[in-house]
């Protein structure tokens, strides 16, 4: 079984999206039990927390995008972003190295992983 990948800032996007989604539905769900105020305030409590949330990773992402590297994709020629060494096209999702030692190896989000912990030794 090959794992799908996709690009790191999608993935984020697509999580803080989801988020938002389920912020509505716990909120909306306090609509079945209008008549125990206190389980409409801990629903609503929850599907708030969830919408925050989603703002903060929203403003995460804003912030990744900035340090992230822009870069053309030789697959689609669609400019893209890149976090870490290996990233995916946010297009085509194409595998995309910075790493010319990484380059033509089989894609894996290990290296970004690897990365980290050889930094730590040092
Ligand atoms: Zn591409």
């Amino acid at each position: 079984m090959k794992k799908k990948y996709t690009s790191k800032i999608n993935k984020i996007r697509s999580f803080a999206l989801a988020l938002i989604f389920v912020g509505f539905i716990v909120m909306y769900g306090a609509v079945f039990f209008k008549n125990n105020v206190v389980l409409v305030l801990i629903f609503m409590g929850l599907g708030l927390l969830c919408i925050i949330a989603s703002t903060i990773v929203y403003l995460w992402i804003g912030m990744l995008s900035t340090r992230a590297v822009k870069v053309i994709c030789p697959n689609c020629g669609k400019q893209t972003k890149m976090l870490g060494r290996v990233d995916m096209c946010m297009h085509c999702n194409e595998p995309l190295t910075l790493d010319p030692n990484l380059e033509g190896k089989e894609f894996s989000e290990e290296y970004n992983r690897k990365l980290k912990n050889n930094n730590q030794k040092i």
